[in-house]
């Protein structure tokens, strides 16, 4: 295999753009993974995206696995989704007041998913999450929550805390600037362990408010639940009184339009939402029983406010998207499908090249991690050969192929890419791997 010259992607427009950013940015970046970090060089600047590609500053064309993280699951400038916002622009961006368009996206998605009879919209996933264990914890008047060692649920304060084999239950804050206080009240358990769940709920079961988890991790790769895990975590909930939140803004109308909530046949008490449902606008949601969500302002005592939350153009193109994906479900299997061809290609690839590998698969959401597998939590996760990712990336990216650039990100695959797609991706990474054995 040969690189062809004219594939080979030159991007000083973008070294420019981020030596400029670096001095007026911290790192460069609105937001960490974006400035190459854990795979090194510098990140490419974007100025387009249509279907499913994207062009840099100096017209190089991208096969995009990104799709803005996730939102974009029929492709970029999806031709509905960007009248509605024009159209909806064109009438103001922003009333601070109350529209026809938020009753519609409630009850599209209070009538479409599991558990949910209410939903409040937020601007972020980061929102939702900290919104949604606020509630948890006016409704259940306790203070302490569960959360997973590699699931990721925004950067509020509660989640950004990792705790060490060691100390599974210290709760030590893991981002400077997260209070001891604050720290003590998240426990850290094994996904895809129950027993230490059990653990952890048997020696806290007065104070535990909610368990918090990715009911498909995505934020470690892809690692599916194990058989009897959400269940598990179900039945423990409903033995204890504690509020099962499932932080569906990655897996959210992904894997199914009712998200893994269906997929495993699993409701939870709470439902976190992002990504797709603001079709690349900000936005987030979160949701649940009547009960509970009867506890949030103005209609009970748990306050949660936003200047922008239900924007009309948020709403305006999450709802087109939504609809559309509600009316056309083979939207699904075919992204099943692409992603399944994508998984073996690359399974068979390393195989030839003898490099250890494991990848997990869910719908759309694929994990490729550079070890032997299985890979069932993060400790599993965190053995993928980083360096070689890193490699990987860049082998890609010269090839026109823009993966998301850490190896604990699953690859986001939209509807949009066709199997020529594919065919070029597979190509590019048999061509890189070729290259980096050599
Ligand atoms: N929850 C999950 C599962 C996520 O994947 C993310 C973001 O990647 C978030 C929450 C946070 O969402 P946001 O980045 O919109 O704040």
């Amino acid at each position: 295999f040969r690189i062809t010259e004219d594939r080979i992607m030159n991007y000083p427009n973008s070294k420019e753009l981020f030596e400029r950013a670096s001095k007026v940015i911290p790192g460069g970046v609105n937001s960490p993974v974006r400035a190459f970090n854990s795979v090194g060089g510098t990140p490419v600047f974007i100025t387009k995206a249509n279907g499913a590609y994207l062009w840099d500053e100096e017209g190089n064309k991208y096969i995009d696995y990104i799709s803005s993280w996730g939102p974009m699951l029929l492709g970029h400038a999806e031709p509905d989704v960007v009248k509605a916002v024009q159209e909806t622009a064109a009438n103001s961006t922003s009333f601070g007041a109350p529209t026809k368009l938020e009753v519609e996206m409630a009850e599209l998605i209070t009538s479409s998913v599991p558990g949910v009879d209410k939903i409040r919209m937020v601007n972020s996933g980061t929102e939702a999450t900290m919104s949604a264990i606020r509630v948890a914890r006016g409704y259940t008047g306790k203070n302490k929550i569960i959360k997973f060692k590699g699931n990721y649920h925004g950067h509020g304060d509660s989640f950004l805390i990792e705790a060490g084999s060691g100390a599974l239950t210290m709760g030590e804050p893991s981002s400077p600037g997260v209070t001891e206080g604050t720290a003590k009240d998240t426990l850290n358990a094994e996904y895809n362990n129950l027993e230490s769940v059990e653990n952890l709920v048997e020696a806290n079961k007065d104070d535990m408010a909610a368990i918090i988890l990715e009911p498909i991790a995505g934020n470690m790769g892809c690692i599916p639940p194990k058989e009897g895990f959400l269940e598990g975590l179900r039945a423990l909930c409903d033995e204890h009184d504690i509020v099962l939140i499932f932080d569906e803004v990655m897996t959210g109308f992904r894997v199914d339009f009712q998200g893994a909530q269906k997929v495993y046949g699993v409701t939870a008490d709470m439902v976190t939402y992002g990504k797709i449902i603001g079709a690349g606008l900000p936005v987030g949601a979160y949701g649940g029983k009547q009960e509970i969500m009867d506890y949030v302002a103005p209609t009970g005592p748990v306050y949660q406010a936003g200047t922008l939350s239900g924007n009309p153009l948020a709403m305006a193109a999450g709802y087109t998207l939504l609809k559309k994906l509600k009316e056309s479900p083979a939207v699904y299997e075919e992204l099943e499908k692409k992603a399944s061809v994508l998984a073996n290609g690359i399974g068979q690839i390393l195989k030839k090249y003898d490099i250890p590998h494991a990848i997990n698969c869910v719908g759309s959401m694929v994990g490729v991690f550079y070890c032997e597998g299985p890979v069932e939590t993060f400790d599993d996760a965190n053995r993928t050969d980083k360096e070689l990712f890193g490699k990987i990336f860049h082998g890609m990216l010269k090839r026109g192929v823009h993966l998301p650039p850490s190896p604990f990100e699953a690859f986001f695959l939209s509807n949009a890419l066709s199997s020529e797609d594919i065919t070029n991706t597979l190509t590019a990474y048999e061509e890189t791997i070729a290259e980096i054995t050599e």
